[in-house]
């Protein structure tokens, strides 16, 4: 059932503690860790603990959950000292965007220069 934990899913096990993460900030909703290949010197992931298969499907189910993930890479970008240089907060949508994991999750990044339009 949406929103239910799926036992294949990566993001639902971080969620649940069974894999490791270096968590740097929850909310009741959300989760944020860092990325374990990371893009730049700031790259947070923020997930809801609820899952769903990416951010479209999220805000479709749960739009108040994905108004805390929006919310959730503000604070992350105020936490991590890259509001003022800027930052980016990127959903990739589809394997063809580049999407490896079907959990919705936003990436937070920033703390180099980012170019536009992104590869
Ligand atoms: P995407 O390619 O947009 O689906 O993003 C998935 C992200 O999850 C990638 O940037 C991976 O580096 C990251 N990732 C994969 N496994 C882990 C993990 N165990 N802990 C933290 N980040 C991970
Ligand atoms: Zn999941």
């Amino acid at each position: 059932m949406a929103g239910e934990p799926q036992s294949d899913c990566l993001f639902c096990k971080i969620v649940a503690g069974e894999v490791p993460a270096t968590i740097v900030r929850e909310s009741e909703t959300t989760v944020a860790f860092r990325d374990i290949n990371p893009q730049a010197p700031t790259h947070v992931l923020v997930i809801p603990k609820a899952h769903h298969a990416d951010a479209a499907a999220l805000a479709a189910a749960e739009p108040g959950i994905a108004a805390d993930v929006l919310r959730e890479a503000g604070e992350i970008a105020a936490q991590e000292n890259v509001r003022g240089s800027g930052y980016r907060v990127v959903f990739n949508t589809g394997s063809g965007a580049g999407q490896t994991v079907f959990h919705a999750h936003a990436h937070v990044l920033g703390g180099r220069g980012l170019e536009w339009p992104p590869g």
